[in-house]
């Protein structure tokens, strides 16, 4: 495995399987590089590594981001990567380069969830993704459902531009009490650690009412129960996000902060259970 640090010398590795990526790594991420190890087929399997400056809408957030490079080099060549890109910033955003940012599909401004309480954030998500992309080449982007408005985002996205690139949303890989794994939970207390279990707890209990409304109500107490600040518990449509739709997929989707921590969770809905 190697480390690259500049795009030029990514080119001989264009054309494969890549998996996007802002480091401090865990099993759901380990998932999605073995989910990529076989779609590749051989081809080349690239992981960056990059806090992306841009999608922080709050400058302490970034400044807190966890950051394990040697971990994660670790992990990213068990699991099989072939190349670790870790650019600096000037190589992701060479001075001087004023390409505009790309025009957000609606699903990044319509819904009124991580769109609305991360204000900028997709704007910043689509501009290093567009920007990676390019530099990366694949054929093939392997993403995590559990940022479900960002999958959905990055598939609109690149329907639109028509590239072929084929996006792959991986399952949520998450802790034995059902935690979804999260660079982020490195920063919960213990006391915060236990709160946040609230929120796969909300989706669960949501997921045992057939309506919306009262879904959403029995979701919200759990949360309210546990003492975490909910932004957000709704039952929308999964692909639009809008209002959920009779006869469409739906999807339960949470945000909330366990003390300062600000995490976010999703389920199919309804319905949704733990694995014994
Ligand atoms: P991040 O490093 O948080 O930007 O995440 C990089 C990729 O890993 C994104 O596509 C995430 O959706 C995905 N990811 C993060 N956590 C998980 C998880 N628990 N299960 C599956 N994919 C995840």
């Amino acid at each position: 495995m190697r480390i690259v640090r500049e795009a030029a010398d990514l080119e001989r590795w264009h054309g494969g399987v890549f998996v996007p990526t802002m480091g401090a790594l865990h099993g759901g991420h380990a998932a999605l590089i073995r989910r990529a190890g076989d779609l590749a087929d051989g081809a080349p399997l690239v992981v960056s590594i990059f806090v992306n400056p841009t999608q922080f809408n709050e400058p302490s957030d970034f400044d807190r981001y966890p950051r394990s490079f040697e971990e994660d080099v670790l992990l990213c060549e068990c699991e099989g990567a072939d190349i670790v890109f870790a650019p600096t910033t000037e190589a992701v955003y060479p001075p001087g380069a004023t390409a505009a940012p790309p025009e957000l599909p609606e699903v990044a401004t319509r819904p009124g969830l991580e769109d609305a309480h991360r204000p900028g954030h997709f704007a910043g998500v689509c501009q290093v993704c567009v920007r990676l992309f390019g530099l990366v080449r694949p054929r093939c982007v392997v993403m995590g459902e559990k940022d479900w408005q960002q999958l959905a985002v990055l598939k609109a996205l690149i329907a639109r531009e028509g590239t072929g690139v084929n996006i792959v949303g991986h399952p949520t890989v998450r802790e034995a009490d059902g935690l979804a794994m999260s660079s982020r939970n490195r920063l919960l207390s213990d006391r915060a650690r236990v709160a946040a279990g609230s929120l796969v707890r909300a989706l669960v209990e949501a997921g045992r009412h057939r309506d919306s409304r009262r879904a959403e109500d029995a979701g919200r107490r759990i949360l309210d129960d546990a003492g975490v600040e909910t932004e957000y518990l709704v039952v929308r449509d999964a692909q639009t996000l809008g209002p959920a739709r009779e006869g469409s997929p739906a999807r339960v989707l949470v945000a909330a902060r366990a003390e300062r921590v600000r995490l976010i969770d999703n389920a199919p809905w309804p319905g949704f259970t733990l694995p014994a």
